[in-house]
């Protein structure tokens, strides 16, 4: 038996969705910020939620008909809260970059000094970047990373100059959290740094939220006054963001998700985050981030015996940032992710600290255990991958290297499908809402 396809009237939707599902299949998954969602994860997503009309918050809703998506986005917050430990939560940020946006507007006024990372060397565009409405509406000064050291020991969150930074700008509220850096990162020192020069602190989860939820990292939730985080990166959830917070901070925060930033929540996500959150909670999900975690040492530790430089020397979160400098002075970011991604591995260029090159070109890559390790990927694939990018990147032009690369990452990726689907010709409509659903393969135990 088949499930009607609903997008059969659909052609030209139906094979983008069905071609995407078979690149997701059939390619190596190493964007850090990516992940796999579960087959639950994707019905909540799909779901007729998505009609519902629901401005305000469970109880003070502006349109009728929302009882039963009151108890829904209800569930989201207290599953939030019950996962982080936190006060208060709020579920209802289309994205990390409007949750940060919502905490800035929650507890600063235009102009105020924020204290962040900076970009280039590993922070967030909504952390005060020229380019975008936060650095345009407040007044961001940034720290960033001690020197690389020979010994690995460099290339960490300097948090002297933080203190130094704090001292003299007196900033109203201090960001930790990053986008590309493999380092854990206490929240305790930043706490200590805000409470001396009288600022509020605000903890970026948007990468970590996963390996938090699942304790392979110290959490910032009762130490931080706010922690933003987004639900699709290692918490393995739907595209979103989310807020916790004190509960003295809720009334502020909230208003500046909506009305201040945002219309109608999208209910549908918010029920997908409620599915999320449950499966983080698991003892499953333990196990994951641990799994991710080992898996990005062993990445590392493979990458490393090909002769790429790892900025801060290794790692201890779900990523590894290469410098490739050292292992071929003329290859740039850009012309890296190109040559992987011909061979059938998908990763992202980015900027290394203090990098001589443009974040268009860049002289780095990023890559990520946490989706791969959801595929049920362990440490042997993982010598196997570091292999195989070294292969692919020692020789850029070789038309014949790169098709060898690419059968491997086939046989590979063959082995540990994300989705319990026929490789090709499957239809996303008969894994996502289908009575047929596919179920997601590895449980993220490694293998
Ligand atoms: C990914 C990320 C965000 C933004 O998330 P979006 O959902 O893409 O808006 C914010 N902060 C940090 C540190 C991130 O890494």
């Amino acid at each position: 038996m088949t499930a009607p396809d609903p997008l059969a009237g659909d052609p030209e939707v139906a094979r983008l969705l069905a071609e995407e599902l078979d690149r997701q299949q059939t390619t190596l998954q190493l964007i850090a910020s990516e992940n796999f969602t579960s087959p639950a994860v994707l019905y909540a997503t799909a779901s007729v939620l998505t009609n519902k009309y629901a401005e305000g918050y469970p109880g003070r809703r502006y349109y009728g008909g929302n009882a039963i998506v009151d108890a829904v986005e209800n569930l989201a917050r207290q599953r939030a809260c019950s996962l982080f430990g936190a006060e208060h939560a709020n579920v209802q940020p289309h994205a990390g970059a409007n949750a940060n946006l919502a905490v800035y507007m929650a507890l600063l006024d235009p102009g105020d000094t924020v204290l962040a990372m900076r970009l280039d060397q590993g922070g967030h565009l909504s952390h005060g970047s020229p380019v975008s409405i936060t650095g345009k509406t407040y007044r961001f000064v940034a720290y960033g990373v001690t020197p690389a050291a020979a010994d690995g020991t460099g290339e960490r969150i300097d948090l002297d100059q933080v203190a130094d930074i704090a001292r003299r700008e007196r900033p109203k509220l201090i960001v930790a959290g990053t986008t590309s850096y493999a380092r854990i990162i206490d929240p305790a020192p930043f706490r200590q740094i805000a409470d001396e020069v009288g600022a509020l602190f605000m903890f970026d989860a948007a990468h970590p939220a996963g390996l938090i939820a699942g304790g392979a990292h110290p959490s910032p939730v009762g130490i931080a006054d706010v922690v933003t985080f987004t639900t699709h990166k290692t918490l393995r959830g739907p595209r979103g963001g989310a807020i916790v917070c004190r509960a003295d901070l809720a009334k502020a925060v909230d208003a500046a998700v909506f009305p201040g930033l945002q219309g109608g929540p999208l209910e549908h996500v918010i029920a997908a985050k409620a599915v999320a959150f449950a499966e983080a909670a698991q003892p499953a999900f333990r196990t994951y981030a641990a799994d991710v975690v080992a898996n990005a040492r062993v990445l590392a530790e493979g990458l490393a015996g090909e002769g790429f430089r790892l900025v801060s020397g290794g790692t201890e979160n779900h990523q590894v940032i290469i410098d490739l400098r050292t292992f071929d002075a003329d290859l740039t970011g850009q012309s890296a992710q190109e040559v992987l991604d011909r061979a059938g591995i998908t990763c992202n260029r980015n900027q290394i600290p203090d990098d001589p090159r443009s974040p268009f070109v860049t002289s780095g890559l990023r890559l990520g255990t946490a989706a791969e390790t959801t595929a049920g990927m362990g440490p042997a694939q993982m010598t196997a991958i570091a292999r195989l990018v070294g292969t692919a990147l020692r020789a850029p032009d070789d038309a014949g290297v790169r098709a060898e690369v690419r059968e491997e990452v086939q046989a590979l990726c063959a082995k540990f499908p994300p989705y319990d689907v026929p490789a090709t010709a499957a239809s996303p409509a008969t894994l996502s809402v289908g009575p047929v659903a596919g179920s997601r393969k590895g449980a993220g135990t490694g293998g």
